[in-house]
């Protein structure tokens, strides 16, 4: 088992990245991962002036999964996420779905217990979840690849089915993939409207293994019942219909039907979801039920 401490973290997944460890196909690894703050964000009372904004959204890693090459398909699988006993949400003027009526910065400090995050005396159900794994992008792929910033290398997706027990599949565009992850959250809700899920220090753990063909040009998680293509654009309009495209040809491909069919048969079952509307891009996923695909897709 290989294990990457939280000193080793990238802050772009672009394709200068460097393997800090390497595992085999089918091997395991642990991700230490920072808070989104990189841990500098230590009480409710402190202001965001003055913080180091060079290593904010870190994201552990990379590891080189040996073998990997560009043109196969990535295959994570989540085996476990260990929050940290606390979590932190904030709020920013200018950020977030309403961030135009927030007059100043605030942040609350929430406790990770027995499975429940709590605010203000109010237990949920902690849902840990991973907002940023992603692997190395290809050199000539458009925009930008910070890890604030979602797209076809997977990145700040945000997408609360990066969960436990979850598969993520990512499209590898450079040699040994080099996967990288952070951002975990506690617990957030589909938009993660204020900017903020509750952020966490954590440890994850997942399995790696490739496929030798491309199943897709975006990120797609597999939880066990459904397969769903994450894909990011510049507005939710648009991110709909990446996904639903990518949806759409999908279905025709493992069905045998037409495209036509296929998009009629994709208005009938498969459900469009906000992943986050507050990121640099927006992202949408489309969820496509196991029983309308004649063929597994996994590997
Ligand atoms: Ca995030
Ligand atoms: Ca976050």
């Amino acid at each position: 088992m290989v294990r990457i401490g939280r000193e080793h973290f990238i802050t772009r997944f672009g394709p200068e990245l460097r393997a800090v460890a390497e595992v085999e196909p089918g091997g395991t690894a642990v991700f230490e991962t920072h808070d989104c703050w990189h841990g500098q964000l230590g009480s409710e009372d402190q202001r965001m002036k003055g913080l180091d904004f060079t290593v904010m959204n870190p994201a552990t890693g990379p590891l080189g999964i040996i073998g990997a090459k560009p043109g196969d398909t990535l295959a994570v699988k989540v085996l476990s996420i260990r929050t940290g006993r606390t979590g932190l949400v904030s709020i920013l003027p200018g950020d977030g779905v309403l961030g135009h009526m927030v007059k100043e910065s605030k942040t609350r400090m929430l406790p990770i217990e027995d499975g429940k995050v709590i605010f203000d005396g109010i237990a949920i159900s902690a849902v840990p979840m991973v907002g940023v794994m992603g692997v190395a992008a290809s050199g000539d792929e458009a925009g930008d690849v910070s890890t604030a910033t979602p797209g076809r290398h997977g990145g700040n997706m945000d997408t609360k089915d990066v969960r436990e027990g979850a598969t993520v599949y990512f499209p590898v565009r450079q040699y040994g993939a080099l996967l990288a992850m952070g951002d975990v959250h506690a617990l957030m809700g589909d938009g993660e409207v204020c900017v903020t899920g509750c952020e966490t220090e954590a440890e994850v753990e997942v399995r790696v293994d490739i496929a030798k063909r491309t199943v897709l040009d975006w990120p797609a998680i597999d939880d066990g019942e459904s397969f769903m293509i994450v894909a990011s654009a510049e507005d939710l309009d648009k991110a709909a219909e990446e996904a639903t495209a990518a949806a759409v040809s999908l279905i025709s491909r493992t069905q045998d039907i037409p495209w036509e069919e296929a998009y009629m048969l994709a208005s009938l079952a498969v459900d469009l979801r906000i992943s986050q509307c507050v990121d640099p891009r927006r992202t949408v996923r489309a969820v496509i039920p196991h029983r309308i695909l004649k063929r597994p897709i996994g590997l």
